[in-house]
């Protein structure tokens, strides 16, 4: 029991396609790219954060300089947020989108392809399977993921 839910939890992670990429239309495109890389979509929604929403995600940057341009920035339009499920699911997803600036993304990467800056950087990944968990309560229901 205990193995198996270490094993589903390894599973999964959570992604947002960011205001920038939704707004330009890049969404099936970057939908596209994830499936075709093995994920698995198990929820999936469009939807839009609020400030408080926004500030309460991304707690953790909460002294960094960039906090209040990155909760401006991820509540002014809507997002796609999707859990998705893989065998080694964040670290394969975080290969997958590439560097947080995309001028140091690797080429073929998410972000290399769809992001224009550091901080409008087209899709957010969980970085670890602890956060992955926190992060898809945070916007799913259990009722909304297959
Ligand atoms: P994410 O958590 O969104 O997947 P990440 O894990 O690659 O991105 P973090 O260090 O967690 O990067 O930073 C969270 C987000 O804060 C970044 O994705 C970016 O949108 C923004 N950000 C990070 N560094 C900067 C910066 N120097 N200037 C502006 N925004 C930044
Ligand atoms: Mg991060």
């Amino acid at each position: 029991m205990q193995e198996n839910k270490q094993k589903m939890k390894g599973n999964r992670t959570f992604t947002m396609i960011k205001p920038d990429a939704v707004a330009k239309s890049y969404t099936t495109a970057i939908l596209k790219q994830i499936t075709d890389a093995g994920f698995k979509i198990v929820a999936m929604k469009m939807t839009q954060m609020s400030r408080r929403d926004a500030e309460r995600f991304y707690a953790v940057h909460k002294e960094r300089p960039f906090f209040d341009e990155l909760v401006e920035f991820m509540s002014s339009g809507p997002i796609v947020a999707a859990v998705l499920e893989k065998e080694n699911a964040v670290e394969d997803f975080r290969t997958l989108i590439g560097s947080t600036n995309p001028a140091e993304a690797a080429e073929g990467t998410i972000r290399k392809l769809y992001a224009e800056s550091v901080g409008k950087n087209a899709v957010h990944g969980s970085d670890s399977d602890e956060n992955a968990a926190i992060e898809i309560a945070f916007h799913f229901a259990g009722r909304e993921i297959f």
